[in-house]
């Protein structure tokens, strides 16, 4: 098994190549195969070599390392050998049109109530003089196009309303279709995963495995990505990895919804590719647009991080939040970058407002009976208890200030768990507010 991602190097990834790239990632994992990154800069106008360098950082920071990478730029000489041959049998022929020409025939056609289909000229007709031409592949009437696309089921095309695809214009440059067939049967990929928009495209290409004497590859077309309405909505063209570092988002929060959106599969919290590789399943893929909202990135996030053990993230978190800091904190940060928030009040200096006077009593009693008490697991319910007991208050009388007091903010995760690490010494102090 052999899956490639075939991102064009004239934009930044967005969510969209994401997720193609992840779904190609995840088979060929599932399958124990290999993950080829294919760079599509056929068009040197569009390229650029800071796109080419963005998508494999991109990828390395998802953790869909590619396995193998082409560039399509390096492999002309072998686009050659493949129009030659083709020419040669009659499949790849020079057309002389020029574009204002085709789309007045696409009018007139339209106009009759006929499908825009390319009409071939007679070959034998005279060359238009001072022409160069283009050339297009040959598509065979004869031999009705059919595939069981793994998400479609079984497609159908007829050749005969296809029009014959342009695959090299006139100044000797590539388009998309045939490269991408030669690229596929020499880098030997068994597996095409794409979106939808690529249909057509399939239609024509698997007449050109068939021309070129190639193994066609099992195909899956995804259904696209849309952005969902609501107020994060935002054109998908624009999210990407930067947004989502700008977010302080995990990677793997992307990935586990990109994996199953559009999908019958409930979207869940994962936090390894193994685990999504192995539940990956075309056959719960539906057909309809998914529609992509940054929000339920965000709500993984969350929930990633309240189950994360602090192996995962310990190289990520500041020195001073240890394990037991990490377990404290964990279920109360929707980004880790948070984490770092929590150290002045482990071990630093807060700044607490300012109490009433009754409080300000109130806190000098639980300073006396902290400092007669071990500082142990249990050291928050037996100080509470003791003040409960002591003054007579209870629930937010009791609790809310003790809080505002030993970490200066009036929510946060349970005490129970912060107390015995702010430590005795810094605990009093706080609570005598010096
Ligand atoms: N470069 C093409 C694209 O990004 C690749 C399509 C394919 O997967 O063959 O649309």
């Amino acid at each position: 098994m052999k899956t490639r991602f075939a991102p064009a190097p004239t934009g930044r990834l967005h969510v969209g190549n994401i997720r193609t790239a992840l779904h190609n990632y995840l088979l060929a994992r599932r399958e124990g195969g290999t993950f080829l990154l294919r760079i599509d800069d056929t068009d040197r106008e569009r390229s650029r070599e800071e796109y080419v360098e963005a998508i494999g950082e991109d990828l390395r920071w998802l953790g869909l390392e590619p396995d193998e990478t082409a560039r399509q730029s390096q492999r002309f000489d072998r686009y050659e050998e493949a129009f030659e041959k083709l020419r040669a049998a009659g499949r790849i022929y020079a057309c002389y049109e020029t574009p204002e020409e085709l789309e007045l025939r696409r009018k007139v056609l339209l106009g009759r109530g006929l499908p825009p289909v390319y009409e071939r000229k007679d070959q034998d007709a005279p060359v238009p003089e001072g022409r160069d031409p283009h050339w297009r592949f040959r598509l065979d009437h004869d031999a009705p196009i059919e595939w069981e696309d793994r998400i479609r089921g079984v497609q159908k095309f007829d050749p005969r309303l296809i029009s014959d695809p342009v695959v090299r214009r006139a100044d000797g440059s590539w388009l998309y279709m045939l490269p991408s067939v030669v690229d596929d049967m020499d880098l030997g990929i068994t597996h095409v995963v794409r979106g939808e928009d690529h249909v057509t495209n399939s239609a024509i290409q698997l007449q050109m495995f068939d021309a070129l004497g190639a193994r066609r590859p099992v195909l899956a077309h995804e259904a696209l990505l849309v952005a969902a309405e609501g107020k994060l909505s935002k054109r998908l063209g624009s999210v990407g990895v930067e947004e989502m570092k700008a977010r302080g988002l995990e990677p793997m929060a992307l990935l586990s919804l990109l994996a199953r959106i559009g999908t019958s599969q409930p979207v869940e919290p994962m936090d390894d590719l193994d685990r999504l590789a192995q539940g990956l399943d075309f056959a719960h893929f539906g057909r309809a647009p998914a529609h992509f909202d940054m929000a339920e990135v965000e709500a993984l996030n969350a929930k990633l991080l309240h189950a994360a053990s602090y192996e995962e993230v310990a190289d990520r978190l500041p020195d001073e939040i240890g394990e037991a800091h990490w377990q404290a904190l964990r279920g109360n940060i929707a980004h880790l970058a948070e984490a770092a928030d929590y150290v002045p009040i482990f071990t630093g200096e807060i700044d607490a407002p300012e109490p009433s006077e009754e409080d300000r009593t109130f806190l000098e009693t639980a300073a006396n009976l902290a400092e007669g008490l071990p500082f142990d697991d249990g050291i928050w319910s037996a100080l509470t208890a003791a003040l409960k007991e002591e003054t007579g208050r209870r629930g937010k009388a009791l609790f809310l200030p003790l809080r505002l007091a030993l970490t200066g903010r009036s929510s946060g995760p349970e005490m129970a768990a912060m107390l015995p690490l702010i430590g005795k010494e810094r605990a009093v102090r706080r609570l005598l507010r010096r």
